[in-house]
């Protein structure tokens, strides 16, 4: 589909305020208003929702602080990220080669509920459009965990890198 990622962005940010994140802060960093990408609206939805209510879930540490969710999005002709942070509990070490394991959870979790299998699909939807997902350092501000999810950007576009509508090409050759 080809959709508005900055736009798309911003309104699963608003959905999931409501549904999930009504204490929590959240911001949307990006450089413009518009970045036109062609990805699938399904497997986008599935991927944000899962690393935006991962970061709602675990944040913030202490119950009397705000949770933070940030989203930062980055683009250039050839790739687009989209980095998702807070400052909740963060990852341990000593979990961070299996967090993409269906089924698996740290052991910092206690008490929040979870079956292990969010990240195992986000990671499914990065690689079925050609993408990746890592996990990314914490950062003095977002000091919990962080995500990026890197696509490479279409063919489509690369032909045009202003953003304009896409290139009109023949199928099937
Ligand atoms: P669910 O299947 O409901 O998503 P889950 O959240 O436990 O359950 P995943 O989303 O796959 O499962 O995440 C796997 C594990 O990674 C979590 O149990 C948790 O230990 C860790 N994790 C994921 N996201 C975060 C985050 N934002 N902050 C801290 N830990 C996280
Ligand atoms: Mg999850």
């Amino acid at each position: 589909t080809k959709l508005n990622l900055v736009s798309f962005c911003q309104e699963q940010i608003t959905l999931l305020k409501v549904s999930l994140g009504h204490n929590h802060q959240f911001t949307l960093t990006t450089p413009s208003n518009q970045c036109i990408v062609f990805l699938d609206e399904q497997l986008l939805w599935h991927l944000l929702t899962n690393l935006i209510s991962n970061a709602i879930k675990y944040s913030p540490i202490h119950p009397d602080q705000t949770g933070h969710v940030n989203l930062e999005l980055s683009w250039d002709a050839g790739k687009i990220n989209i980095t998702v942070r807070d400052n909740g509990i963060g990852i341990p070490r000593e979990a961070t080669s299996k967090i993409f394991e269906p089924f698996y959870r740290a052991n910092n979790t206690g008490t929040i509920p979870g079956t292990g299998l969010g990240l195992s699909l986000v990671k499914q939807c990065a690689e079925r459009q050609g993408g990746t997902v890592i996990l990314i350092p914490p950062t003095e501000q977002f000091h919990g965990a962080g995500f990026t999810v890197t696509f490479p950007r279409d063919q489509r576009l690369r032909l045009n890198p202003a953003d304009g509508p896409p290139v009109a090409r023949p199928i099937g050759q």
